[in-house]
């Protein structure tokens, strides 16, 4: 049989159902609790935020929630998604390890995100709202829900890290192509903006900020919900299509992974591709290895406190139990702005202190090294975010070299770079440098974590 490179599937077998981890977990997730009573909060305290259909989503155990046939109609523009084989990539290793990634750049928005940004406009229309406000970090967020927006005929608006719309105009402008409003956060449209401003008026933002700002506007009326792009429960479900399709795919090759890799923000695109499988591995299936790859001047999982904490600066949201750097932490701006957040999801923070992941932390010229490379044999561009994912596969295939040992790699390629093209100007022109967080200031924000 001539070697195949490119795994895809037939659009009948995008998948039907979103896969829901917490109907397998041995244990189950701490309750998310209410600031002011520290009480767990019911239903009715996310009801000024979210339609009660993505509320529902957020509590359930059911193991498979269908897809709806709407969400589905709009994934057929760009899923499934392809998974590729890495010859090239492997032979400039000269490694004994398989590599295989899955590549979520085809989407319009060029990342995962459009997977749960679909399934949040679709469920959000139903329920008779007319605008969705959001924060954005780099602006894949706020671009996928754009191109949610548009398709499902809501208004759009995002808050955008002040740092990110200064670096990525273009960004913005495909937000305003799909047809929302973009403005720069810290703003002055907001009480936590405003009181941001007054502090440091220079503030280059932060996600934990934008977050209070669109926080705040989407309270404060009826017809106005708000939007998350990754952490909550219900997003990392809806990303799940990538691990559902990757199962299917790695099928077709004939192989299984022995470890899987993604780099985390929040940790969605890493939990869609890492909880089908660890779904399998918890339900008697094979065991898999599963490495999560954080930026080190962010590193929420491998030096944060597994603690409750607050979604957003201004403390406006519920308290979750994750790994934090503290909500007042303010990350250096390094290129990767989808990984510029302060706290990871509570599902992955869960599955990280269950054992049944592991974290690494790299600095970002180890990663578009590693991206570079990447580029020149298998021709795409990645995001800086997907650099860290390369990175840690990478760095897998060089130990199997090492230990004279193959093992199979599977990693998720989140999304292409042709919007970040300044961070690779930066590293081509040798200028990009590590970029490194105040330890005083870290250890202030974990000081500063609420009391529960
Ligand atoms: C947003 C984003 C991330 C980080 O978010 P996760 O929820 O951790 O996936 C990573 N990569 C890309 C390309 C992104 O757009």
């Amino acid at each position: 049989m001539p070697e195949t490179t490119k795994f895809t599937l037939e659009e009948h077998l995008i998948p039907r159902t979103w896969y829901n981890l917490a109907a397998d977990l041995p244990s189950p997730l701490p309750p998310v609790l209410h600031p002011g009573t520290k009480q767990p909060v019911g239903p009715a305290d996310l009801a000024p935020l979210f339609p009660e259909s993505l509320i529902l989503q957020e509590v359930s155990q059911e193991r498979e929630i269908e897809i709806p046939d709407a969400v589905r109609d709009v994934y057929k523009l760009w899923r499934p998604t392809p998974l590729y084989r890495a010859r090239r990539l492997e032979k400039a290793l000269d490694t004994p390890a398989k590599i295989y990634y899955k590549y979520e750049g085809v989407s319009p928005a060029g990342s995962h995100k459009p997977n749960t940004a679909v399934a949040q406009a679709y469920y959000n229309k139903e329920a008779g709202v007319k605008r969705i406000v959001t924060e954005t970090g780099a602006g894949q967020w706020g671009s996928s829900l754009a191109f949610a927006g548009a398709l499902f005929g809501l208004e759009v608006n995002v808050y955008m890290v002040r740092v990110s719309y200064n670096q990525k105009p273009y960004r913005r402008a495909l937000m305003e192509t799909w047809g929302a409003r973009c403005v720069p956060s810290p703003s002055t449209e907001t009480a936590a903006g405003r009181a941001i401003l007054e502090q440091r008026p220079d503030h280059p933002g932060s996600l934990g900020i934008a977050i209070s700002e669109a926080v705040e506007l989407a309270v404060q009326r009826e017809d106005t919900k708000y939007a998350l792009g990754s952490v909550l429960n219900h997003v990392l479900l809806h990303q799940t299509v990538i691990g559902a399709e990757a199962l299917l795919q790695m099928e077709m090759a004939g192989d299984y992974p022995d470890v899987l890799v993604g780099c985390t923000g929040g940790g969605s695109n890493f939990a869609g591709m890492a909880f089908p499988y660890l779904g399998a591995q918890l339900r008697g299936g094979k065991k898999v290895r599963v490495v999560a790859v954080e930026p080190a001047a962010c590193p929420s999982l491998t030096r944060g406190r597994y603690a409750y904490d607050f979604g957003d600066t201004a403390h406006l949201t519920p308290l979750t139990k994750m790994h934090t750097l503290g909500s007042t932490f303010t990350p250096p701006g390094f290129h990767a702005g989808g990984l510029r957040y302060h706290g990871m999801a509570p599902m992955v923070s869960h599955v990280k202190e269950l054992g049944l992941i592991d974290a690494v932390a790299y600095h970002q010229t180890k990663c578009f090294e590693a991206g570079v490379l990447f580029a020149r044999t298998e021709g795409i561009l990645a995001a800086p975010e997907a650099n860290h994912a390369i990175r840690g596969a990478v760095d897998e295939a060089l130990a199997a070299k090492e230990e004279g040992k193959p093992r199979t790699i599977l990693f998720n390629l989140c999304g292409h770079g042709h919007f970040d093209m300044q961070a690779y100007i930066d590293y081509n022109s040798g200028k990009l440098q590590d970029q490194h967080y105040d330890e005083n200031e870290l250890a202030m924000a974990l000081a500063g974590l609420p009391p529960v």
